[in-house]
């Protein structure tokens, strides 16, 4: 008997095995090191293996003390928790909007120290990319990320063999950081979320966040309920 969570973390993992070389050609091409470029098609895993109509809303880039506190507002007013994937670099400048994340019970995830392409960077780095993030994770909040998520999504065996935490992708990516269109960025989530999707947004974009509450009343109207990262890999029961 193969579980659910199983299934799940199998989806994790080949979501990243399918296809890093476009991944990486990608990402040299975006100019914007707060940009993520968008993978190649991936399938979701089904309705079964999610065990629940659920999905996690996961966004990366920040924190950035101008637009995360209003969504973190919009996420409190609707009773929604996410998941955040923040960069070291950022957080001395934003310690409380991470406090305010742990507060409300947000999921916070570790999205390298200045987001540069792990696969282009020597082990040691690569280790001091994560560990330092860690650390300026664990002085706000007073607990260690449990998930990572690699810039751009780029990452091989080399990089993941150092690291028992998983590293998350997504099956869902708005490309909210190129088309600043709040009714792209939600009509992309309404017509690909399946049970079990992780969809990718950037909280450091005032049209993504413009786009929130339009995306939890859609899905909710969809029969989709909210969990967190660490949620949708090991439900409970
Ligand atoms: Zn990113």
């Amino acid at each position: 008997m193969v579980s659910s969570s199983f299934l799940r973390q199998l989806f994790v993992v080949l979501v990243y095995v399918s296809s890093p070389v476009a991944l990486a050609a990608a990402a040299r091409k975006t100019a914007d090191l707060h940009t993520e470029p968008g993978p190649a098609a991936r399938k979701s895993p089904s309705e079964k293996a999610a065990g629940c109509r659920c999905v996690a809303l996961t966004f990366d880039d920040g924190p950035d003390k101008r637009t995360t506190p209003r969504l973190l507002d919009i996420l409190s007013r609707e009773g929604v928790k996410a998941t955040f994937y923040l960069v070291g670099s950022r957080i001395a400048g934003a310690r409380g909007v991470v406090r305010e994340m742990r507060d409300e019970g947000h999921e916070i995830g570790n999205h390298s120290w200045d987001h540069r392409e792990l696969t282009r960077l020597s082990p040691e780095r690569v280790l001091q990319e994560i560990r330092s993030t860690d650390e300026a994770i664990e002085a706000a909040t007073g607990a260690r990320p449990q998930t990572l998520r690699a810039p751009y999504g780029s990452l091989d065996r080399a990089v993941r063999k150092d690291f028992k935490r998983p590293f998350i992708a997504w099956d869902i990516d708005t490309l909210d950081w190129k088309y600043h269109s709040v009714s792209r960025i939600t009509a992309t989530v309404l017509s690909e979320s399946r049970p079990g999707s992780i969809i990718l947004l950037h909280d450091i974009h005032r049209t993504t966040v413009d786009a929130v509450e339009g995306i939890i009343d859609g899905l909710r109207s969809r029969g989709f309920s909210f969990v967190t990262v660490s949620q949708l890999l090991h439900p409970k029961g």
